[in-house]
């Protein structure tokens, strides 16, 4: 079976982008593998590669007020345990049936006193909470969090088994190009022998890919009862950032894949004919997409605290425009830092804008993004100042930031399940998705689904 996999972008990965600063990979998508475990695929594939995991410490943070000062770890810890018990005991209240359909943070603020909810660290928290979903957990189904999730939180000391790899995802993306990743014994019981000489195969063979190749339009002749011919699709060919006229194209082909993001799917850019069935149109417009900003900085020196993986920004004050406020939209503008010198040793942070204040984040200019980088530096320099006088000072060389929401391959960071969609609701769009002989399959943030948009030809 040949087969071709077409790429709009001019790069592979998708959200998966491993870029190199100082040397060092920096992944400006998807950073780790979530639930690491020997059975995991990605892991598998790890292992198969050779590649190297490193733990994260999620719950390893230094926390630090607007006005530069230390908050305490304990406080920190607190404002950590306060939250994860108010989810853990919010979904079980849900699951003895008194879920009565609202989103998760009214859900949780219905389990604290006004005073408890509105604790700066504990709203810290929350942010963490909106990057996890993409979205304010004001947007947010209970049913976004399951068992496993509830299971995992109860355990003392177990920090989700969150790795990174020390190639960055890259490492993955190269191996599955190559093929070889995906030679290995997750693959080799999914695809049983009885099938050697189908057509499938699971050989050592490197992709071929078309990047650059933007599909416009699937047709299936199958279905508008053509049966000379299968699907052909309409594909625009050149760079998205070239100023080159760009030239369609039409491919033919057997069957075809599709994996590109909801985003994509939830904007229609893309057309399918005939048009996708009322019932997953209706799954597409269901599912959420969410978004998540990454600010890379690179700096002269290293000037913040070392000690800690993750720098967490809170105030106590709750009058600046920028805390960490009980407002989705402004609490979690730059307030967690994953601190890359305590990972790689490089004088490199990566700010986050989580859930909605990434929203906010992607509205502001770089002027005014710079500015609020820097009045959070400030805070963070002023209370390293305190253990050495020289962390005053330090010079910004450069910083990126991501906008995945605006990207037209993309449209989103990752999907969530709104609120007002239950987890049987949630099933039933999968399900949608599974049991259409029409071969779409989207399985956002799947951690099986990857960038790859396959199609199967002649
Ligand atoms: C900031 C950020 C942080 C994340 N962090 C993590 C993390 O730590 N751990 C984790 O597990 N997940 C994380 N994710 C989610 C993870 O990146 C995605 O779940 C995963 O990459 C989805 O893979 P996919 O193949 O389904 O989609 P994608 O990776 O988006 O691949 C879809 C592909 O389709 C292509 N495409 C789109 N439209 C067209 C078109 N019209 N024609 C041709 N090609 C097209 C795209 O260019 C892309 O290559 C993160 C995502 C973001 C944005």
């Amino acid at each position: 079976m040949d087969v071709l996999v077409l790429e709009g972008r001019d790069r592979v990965g998708g959200r998966v982008n491993t870029t190199f600063w100082d040397g060092c990979p920096v992944d400006l998508g998807a950073s780790w593998l979530h639930d690491h475990e020997e059975e995991h695929p990605l892991s598998i594939m790890a292992e198969t590669l050779n590649l190297r995991l490193k733990n994260t410490l999620f719950e390893d943070g230094t926390g630090i007020d607007l006005k530069g000062n230390f908050i305490e770890r304990k406080k920190v810890d607190k404002g950590a345990n306060f939250l994860t018990k108010l989810i853990v005991k919010a979904i079980k209240r849900r699951r003895n049936g008194k879920w009565n359909g609202e989103d998760l943070e009214s859900l949780l603020k219905a389990e604290t006193d006004a005073a408890g909810w509105a604790r700066p660290t504990v709203q810290s928290w929350c942010a963490d909470f909106d990057f996890e979903f993409g979205v304010s957990l004001s947007k947010l189904s209970p049913a976004a969090i399951n068992k496993d999730w509830v299971d995992s939180a109860q355990e003392e000391g177990e920090d989700y088994n969150m790795v990174f790899l020390d190639t960055g995802y890259k490492g993955i993306i190269d191996g599955i190009i190559s093929g070889q990743a995906t030679e290995n014994k997750f693959m080799r019981t999914r695809i049983p022998a009885s099938l050697a000489g189908a057509g499938v195969e699971r050989t050592k063979r490197p992709l071929h890919i078309e990047l650059s190749h933007k599909v416009l339009e699937i047709i299936d002749h199958s279905r508008l009862g053509e049966a000379s011919r299968r699907c052909t699709i309409r594909v625009e060919v050149g760079n998205e950032s070239s100023s080159e006229e760009k030239r369609i194209i039409e491919i033919e082909a057997d069957a075809v894949i599709v994996s590109v993001p909801l985003g994509v799917l939830k904007s229609r850019l893309m057309k399918f004919n005939p048009p996708l069935s009322a019932p997953k149109l209706a799954a597409i417009d269901a599912a959420g997409m969410g978004n998540a900003v990454k600010v890379v900085m690179e700096f002269d020196k290293v000037f913040w605290p070392t000690s800690s993986e993750f720098l967490i920004i809170a105030d106590e004050s709750l009058c600046s425009p920028y805390v960490p406020s009980s407002e989705p939209q402004n609490r979690g503008l730059l307030t967690i830092f994953w601190n890359l010198t305590h990972v790689w040793g490089k004088k490199i942070l990566v700010g986050y804008g989580l859930g909605d204040a990434a929203e906010t984040i992607d509205q502001m200019s770089d002027s005014e993004l710079e500015t609020l980088i820097h009045s959070r530096l400030q805070s963070i320099s002023a209370a390293a100042s305190k253990i050495n006088p020289a962390n005053r000072e330090y010079n910004l060389l450069r910083w990126h930031r991501t906008k995945w929401s605006s990207d037209p391959f993309s449209m989103g960071a990752y999907s969530y399940v709104p609120k007002g969609v239950n987890s049987t609701g949630m099933f039933c769009y999968y399900q949608t998705f599974y049991s259409n002989s029409f071969t779409l399959v989207t399985l956002q943030s799947s951690q099986l689904s990857f960038s790859l948009f396959l199609f199967f030809i002649l």
